[in-house]
């Protein structure tokens, strides 16, 4: 039969790969408790016109990239999750977060979908660390947001990295930058890029996102958005970094950092991790005072980040900080003889009750092709069970490492196999079920 395939752009998990996704998720949960972000959960599915509103209809994501779902008998759109602060937004007035105690602090570990061209690093299916505070407009929630990206990053021992920050001002400084921006540009129309071209008269913020290197001269020499800040604007980009400066967090002002949304306000920021040469952004995010409006809320200020996961695995990889091994087992027990199986197996489901990694062979293979497995396997000890062994209530223990072997009764096998530092608690749980009797 010809084989199935996993989709394009998409990836599996293998059980020797996922302890770096379970250390790392650990990792995260652990600092988002720590700074106070609850756990959202949101459904992969969501309705069409949620990214239609917020992303906007002539972005890529909303044209191009996402899977668009026509359950059977219904003639409403539903599409995969392409990003999380949409959902998150949608999540927090839905569930009545908004009428609680302000600000609500959420963060997800959550898949997202996105049809785009795959690359290294980048899948159809992602998996993103987001994090965000609705309900705080200060200064001190932007730098909060920043210091939780950061802690993660140092407790991981990922080092090197750089934030770039930029305030991009609000609903009453835009138009006066705008205008500045369309007369800067207008003369220059002739030269960009269709898309510039098509966006300069609708929206000319998003030609500062423009990755065509061609127009990239034309980006350098335009207008400034600090420059064009408004009082407001100007103080909370001021306490910003001062509140930066006071966590110890070095960053780097960076003109030229935009997002081209009418919803975002304020504070734009990357981290880039430049520990190898090229730099490579591993967390982008920023201030979004309009968007849970945007979503028929009231007027909440709100700030957060997106942080790719798999990204962030390769680049720990390549940092050689891995941030997680698979557990190996601390005893593969093997059998020979007339030993009964049965009684094995409940020997093996004690020595776990008791908190050990053990396995056992189920297929019946002789004791030296028992050992060999072992062998291959990351294990510590081999339990030899023979009938000789089995008669006095012993077993065979032998430490893979040193080739060392000894006699162990059964009752103090859990002792022997316990890793140092282990859980001790287990030990009080149905040690005498260890007894061959
Ligand atoms: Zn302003
Ligand atoms: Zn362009």
């Amino acid at each position: 039969m010809e084989r199935i395939q996993r989709p394009r752009g998409t990836y599996d998990v293998t059980p020797e790969e996922a302890p770096r996704w379970q250390a790392l998720e650990a990792r995260i949960r652990h600092v988002a408790a720590r700074f106070g972000f609850g756990e959202l959960r949101t459904p992969v599915i969501e309705a069409r016109e949620l990214f239609q509103r917020t992303v906007g209809e002539t972005t890529d994501i909303v044209q191009k990239e996402m899977y668009v779902l026509t359950p059977p008998g219904s003639d409403r759109q539903l599409v995969l999750r392409p990003e999380g602060t949409a959902a998150a937004v949608r999540a927090y007035l839905e569930n009545g977060l908004h009428n609680g105690p302000q600000p609500v602090k959420l963060f997800y570990i959550q898949p997202m979908f996105r049809h785009e061209r795959p690359q290294a690093g980048r899948y159809r299916q992602h998996v993103q660390f987001g994090a965000e505070i609705f309900g705080a407009g200060e200064a001190t929630a932007d730098a909060e947001i920043i210091a939780l990206a950061m802690t993660l990053f140092a407790e991981l021992g990922l080092e090197g990295l750089e934030v770039h920050l930029n305030s991009i001002g609000c609903p009453a400084c835009r138009p006066r930058y705008r205008q500045a921006l369309l007369e800067y540009y207008r003369p220059r129309a002739a030269e960009l890029c269709a898309d510039c071209r098509a966006r300069l008269e609708t929206n000319p913020l998003r030609l500062l996102d423009c990755k065509v290197p061609a127009d990239q001269p034309h980006k350098a020499g335009a207008p400034r958005t600090v420059d064009y800040l408004c009082q407001d604007c100007r103080a909370h980009f001021d306490e910003l970094q001062s509140a930066l400066d006071a966590l110890g967090i070095a960053y780097r002002l960076d003109p030229g950092l935009v997002r081209g949304l009418d919803y975002y306000t304020r504070t734009v920021f990357e981290i880039k991790y430049g520990g190898l040469g090229a730099q490579d952004t591993v967390c982008g995010g920023g201030r979004y005072d309009g968007l849970i409006e945007l979503l028929g809320g009231p007027p909440t200020p709100g700030v957060g980040f997106g942080m790719g996961l798999e990204r962030l695995l390769l680049t720990l990889e390549a940092a050689g900080r891995p941030p997680g091994a698979r557990r190996p087992l601390d005893a593969y027990v093997a059998v020979a003889g007339q030993v009964p199986r049965t009684r094995v197996l409940a020997l093996v489901q004690a020595l776990r009750h008791q908190g050990l990694a053990v396995d056992m062979d189920h297929v019946g293979r002789s004791l030296k092709a028992q050992l060999r497995a072992a062998g291959r396997l990351p294990v510590r000890y081999a339990v030899i069970l023979g009938d000789d062994e089995w008669a006095r209530g012993e077993a065979a223990v032998r430490e893979l490492a040193s080739g060392q072997q000894r006699r162990v009764p059964l009752g103090e096998l859990a002792a022997v196999l316990r890793p140092a530092g282990a859980d001790a608690a287990a030990e009080t749980r149905g040690s005498a079920e260890v007894d061959r009797a």
